[in-house]
């Protein structure tokens, strides 16, 4: 299989303990018990040769929070490893931090690549969750006031009681084939050279494969036939969940939605494999997107599959 970032999570997320507010609020004040900080969703990274997550233990974190000590709901709960809780915390930029050059706070999408597949996975889930939790103070259906409950894994509201759970938007992308070619496209926005498997949110009432059939239709005007699931991958910015299909075209005519695609064109094993090759030299002419990417992962399965 793929090495697909964000993925192998060593944390036993212990469900069954969301509920239970008196072990959680115990295990929030062990000092076994570890603190992974965000700022601004940057976690806090300890520098060196391997970097770390520097997590900190309940008594380093006071120091972090409001003289008011800490709202007891809102560290959210990441699970156990070993018999120790994790939790993930949302803090104030650039406290604590001055005069210490060995820690820093570092987006995760940069600081990704760098770390071990665990801590990878472990940001991926605590990115998300904190920056719901940011995004949902008030409640979708009365406008109420809510507040986190089940060890962050939800909010209530505080005015009707309902409950609310964080989101996962799947998207589906896609290596579409036809006759040993690979189809991939350009986004405005992306970096020069880099070309990327078609790909796009799933809308409601769809399945995936309908998903796919309806992307590959509108961006770039191919019939797909029969689509097959590969791999998928959490991705954190802020909660999508991709879906890796293969999708085989039935034509190969390109017919481009210019306000989706700037270019999208079929490429050879040869030039995928040189692609695939030169995806993190920004010099290159043409490029996949870098290792952290499902469309790299992906072209790197149909390229070890020939
Ligand atoms: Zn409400």
């Amino acid at each position: 299989m793929p090495n697909i970032v964000f993925c192998g999570s060593p944390l036993d997320r212990a469900s069954r303990l969301r509920r239970d507010a008196h072990a959680l609020a115990e295990a929030r004040a062990d000092r076994s018990s570890r603190y992974l900080v965000l700022a601004e969703l940057k976690p806090l990274i300890r520098l060196g040769e391997t970097p770390q997550i520097r997590w900190l233990s309940p008594a380093e974190i006071h120091s972090w929070l409001p003289d008011d000590g800490i709202d007891s709901n809102a560290a959210v709960f990441l699970g156990l490893h070993d018999g120790i809780a994790h939790f993930a915390l949302a803090v104030a930029p650039d406290k604590n931090l001055e005069g210490d050059g060995n820690r820093k706070f570092i987006d995760v999408r940069s600081i990704a690549p760098e770390l071990s597949v665990a801590e990878a996975a472990i940001l991926a889930l605590a990115r998300s969750l904190i920056d719901w939790h940011a995004r949902h103070g008030f409640c979708p259906a009365c406008g109420g006031k809510t507040a986190a409950i089940d060890g962050g894994f939800a909010r209530r509201c505080e005015s009707c009681l309902s409950v609310h759970f964080p989101r996962t938007d799947p998207v589906v992308i896609m290596l579409i084939l036809h006759r040993g070619r690979l189809l991939l496209g350009r986004q405005p926005g992306f970096a020069p050279g880099v070309y990327s498997a078609l790909a796009g949110f799933i809308e409601p009432g769809e399945s995936i494969e309908e998903a796919v059939r309806r992307e590959a239709q509108e961006e770039a005007g191919v019939t797909i036939g029969s689509v097959r699931y590969l791999a998928s991958q959490p991705w954190p910015f802020p909660s999508s969940l991709m879906i890796g299909c293969e999708a085989l075209a039935l034509t190969d005519a390109i017919k481009l939605d210019r306000s989706e695609l700037e270019d999208a064109r079929w490429f050879t094993r040869e030039d995928a494999a040189a692609m695939l090759e030169a995806s993190t030299d920004r010099n290159a002419p043409l490029r996949l997107p870098p290792p952290l990417s499902l469309a790299h992962q992906l072209a790197k399965l149909w390229l070890a599959s020939g």
